[in-house]
């Protein structure tokens, strides 16, 4: 029922154009709104798309990570605000602030970081504690993991460490490649991948968890496979990915300075995601010193990949020298082994692996993560 209050008698008496035209003005109000909303909406998505993707990518690892981060077994309690201050490049709170309000954007990190110096001094001699590398890096986050400030790293990294019984080679290789891997501009995390217990040490199935593990914590794209006891004295030798598997420790002092065959695919290499599971990851079945590089090199050339090497010079590293690890004596069935890579690659790789996570230690400058590979 309608309600009248004033000029009663009228209302039905309103001329038709007057109608017309009020609702055509409404029409044309209501059109040049949505037009302009349409515009302002478009040019704010398309002008600031790089900021958003960026953006975007960090929001999206903070949440993996934040979730993720809920499945360990930390040592040391890990807070929102250090996840925060990872993924803001930021490293003080009044940084967050900041980069919460003034929404920066960051560019890629050229292709050759500006921040490397070449070659350099390494020595095993002077004492240290990880107390003191903690001291000397203090734009690590938790779990050995880092990226750059100012620019997103060109690409993901996890490093992975086969151990057991080494703590004084580690000491060294983490004082000296943390300010390495810092200066190449690379966004990476260290992986420390203990053998639990007293069996045969078996390098490449370490190998094999590292990879698993990191990439259930991060979306890495490129893993480092290193020895814990070789650093790089040329930091121009970047421990990435190329469009090739990439051999880095090419001339070893203990070789003298250089490759002791051409084939040689030991020490420190880097493959991509795609190259690592084009090839089934690593063999499981090598127990004991020597073969399993060999045997990842024939899984390369069998795949139809080529070694990609830095030159001798950038390629140099040195190696700790020690006396052999007990429960790491030769394998006597390494050459029957390295015969057959054609005939195991499909059956025995990382589609087979099978081990027990023991512990998980998040440390500053490292994940140590403990694991019994004893079940074949
Ligand atoms: C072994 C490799 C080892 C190389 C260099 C070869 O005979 O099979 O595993 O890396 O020697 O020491």
């Amino acid at each position: 029922m309608w309600l009248c209050f004033n000029d009663c008698e009228n209302l039905g008496r309103m001329p038709e154009s007057v109608w017309h035209v009020g609702f055509l003005t409404k029409a044309c109000a209501a059109a040049t709104f949505l037009c302009g909303l349409y515009i302002i909406i478009t040019v704010f998505l398309t002008s600031d798309s790089e900021t958003n993707k960026y953006i975007n990518y960090r929001h999206r690892q903070l949440f993996f990570d934040l979730n993720n981060s809920l499945t360990f077994n930390f040592t040391e309690g890990i807070t929102v605000l250090d996840l925060l201050k990872f993924y803001s490049n930021a490293t003080a709170e009044t940084d967050i602030v900041e980069l919460m309000f003034t929404n920066k954007a960051l560019e890629p990190c050229p292709e050759t970081s500006p921040l490397l110096v070449g070659p350099m001094q390494v020595e095993f001699s002077q004492p240290m504690t990880l107390d003191q590398v903690r001291t000397e890096n203090p734009q690590l986050v938790l779990g050995g993991r880092y990226k750059p400030r100012n620019c997103v790293a060109v690409q993901k990294v996890a490093i992975i460490i086969p151990f057991r019984n080494r703590d004084e080679h580690l000491k060294y290789w983490l004082h000296y490649l943390h300010p390495i891997l810092q200066r190449q501009q690379l966004d990476y995390g260290i992986y420390i991948i203990q053998q639990d217990g007293q069996s045969t040490f078996n390098r490449a199935k370490l190998l094999n968890v590292g990879y698993a593990e990191a990439v259930k914590e991060y979306d890495y794209n490129c893993f480092v496979f290193s020895d814990v006891d070789i650093v790089p004295i040329d930091d121009r030798n970047t421990y990435m990915c190329s469009s090739q598997p990439r051999h880095l420790s090419v001339s070893m002092d203990k070789f003298g300075f250089r490759l002791p065959y051409l084939n040689y695919f030991g020490g420190v290499s880097a493959m991509s995601k795609h190259q690592f599971l084009k090839i089934n990851g690593f063999p499981n079945n090598y127990w004991g010193w020597g073969g399993e590089d060999d045997d990842i090199f024939n899984r390369l050339k069998l795949r139809g990949m080529k070694i990609s090497r830095p030159s001798g010079d950038i390629g140099k590293c040195r190696m700790i020298r020690h006396n052999r690890d007990q429960k790491n004596e030769p394998n006597p069935q390494r050459f029957n082994r390295i015969a057959q890579t054609k005939r195991t690659i499909n059956k025995d790789g990382i589609n087979t692996l099978k081990y027990k996570v023991i512990q998980i230690e998040k440390d500053k400058l490292y994940t140590k993560i403990t694991v019994d590979i004893s079940e074949p």
